[in-house]
């Protein structure tokens, strides 16, 4: 049989389509559009009033979605869930709606917006664009702040198995985790290990979303919180550190002083493990060097490859032991305080 040639000119309208599309998804993702088709297929006029939606745009939306698959129509017309927009669907196993809804809308788009800014001149595109830092801008815009924090909950929860697989929480008494958000990791690495205790450490006002959250999942009674800046210090006497997606967000001499802070409170010979996406070690295609552009426009850090995250543990006291792949997007980067 004949396969067809796609043309160097199809290949790049195709990833131009795929662009609208992926930013139609985060928008229907963002009006919680899935949420509303939960108990059964709607007629345009009632997915609006669910959505709060202009009907004849939202009609024109979901016609839209329906030609890529992502929802389906039924005979008669109206809208349903197929298996793709099931996982839009928020607060179930494996959502990916605040993860859709965060990475191509709001701020991160209009830093995205910026990428030819970044790309000139080397500079962060959101501090550019905003005035400030994207952490002070979640500090003075909450509600952005709260969700940007459920999407590390849900990218947290989507590796879950992936975290397990690849690494032992189990000889550990004291888990520290450092820039730890609303607590994902930690709740997942003491609940594998039921003896240790843990902290949970990030700015105050992460802190205190994430105090109900620690407390509803039972665990207050061995999982402390603390408040603070990691230039500043870190809780002192654990045996393991955690940094999950932090050292991406920071250059190096940031990243310095943040090892440089954890070797000064860590119990000697304790564990550091890093979460973060290791460039060349990604097992899916290698969305690494996307994120290292995610990192460019947003946050002024950057994606590492082993060698620089080895250099870097060298300079801040640390004995590189080391990564283990996982089957997700992070690598769990192991080393020793010496
Ligand atoms: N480790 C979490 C969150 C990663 S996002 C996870 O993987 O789900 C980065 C985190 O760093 C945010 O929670 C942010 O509030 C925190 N952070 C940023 N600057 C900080 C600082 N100076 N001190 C402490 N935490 C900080």
């Amino acid at each position: 049989m004949e396969t067809q040639e796609i043309t160097p000119q199809a290949q790049i309208l195709q990833l131009l389509e795929q662009a609208w599309l992926a930013r139609a998804v985060s928008a229907a993702a963002q009006l919680n559009i899935a949420d509303a088709l939960q108990d059964g297929p709607q007629a345009i006029e009632e997915l609006a009033l669910a959505t709060g939606t202009h009907r004849h745009a939202l009609g024109r939306l979901m016609r839209a979605m329906c030609a890529y698959g992502i929802f389906d129509s039924t005979a008669d017309g109206r809208f349903q869930l197929n298996a793709i927009s099931q996982a839009l669907v928020s607060r179930t196993r494996g959502s990916l709606r605040s993860i859709a809804a965060m990475l191509l809308a709001g701020e991160h788009w209009t830093a995205w917006n910026e990428l030819e800014h970044s790309l000139r001149t080397g500079e962060t595109a959101f501090d550019h664009h905003y005035g400030q830092d994207v952490w002070a801008f979640f500090r003075q815009n909450p509600s952005r702040g709260a969700a940007f924090n459920q999407t590390m909950v849900d990218s947290t929860t989507l590796s879950n198995q992936a975290i397990l697989d690849a690494c032992d929480f189990r000889a550990f008494e004291h888990l520290v985790d450092v820039g730890g958000g609303h607590g994902s990791l930690l709740r997942l690495a003491l609940e594998q290990n039921h003896a240790a205790r843990g902290t949970l450490f990030d700015q105050p006002t992460v802190i205190e979303e994430a105090r109900p959250l620690i407390a509803a999942s039972g665990l207050a009674g061995r999982c402390a919180v603390a408040a603070g800046d990691f230039f500043h210090a870190v809780p002192a006497d654990g045996d393991a550190y955690l940094l999950k997606y932090i050292l991406h967000d920071w250059d190096d001499a940031r990243c310095l002083i943040i090892l440089q802070n954890i070797r000064r409170a860590i119990r000697p010979r304790g564990t550091l493990m890093i979460f973060d996406t290791v460039v060349g070690q990604s097992t899916s295609n290698d969305m690494s060097t996307l994120m290292d552009l995610n990192m460019l426009v947003m946050t002024g850090g950057r994606e590492r490859t082993e060698p620089e995250l080895r250099d870097l543990l060298a300079r801040s006291g640390f004995a590189f032991k080391r990564v283990v792949p996982t089957q997700g997007l992070v690598s769990v980067v192991e080393a020793l305080a010496v």
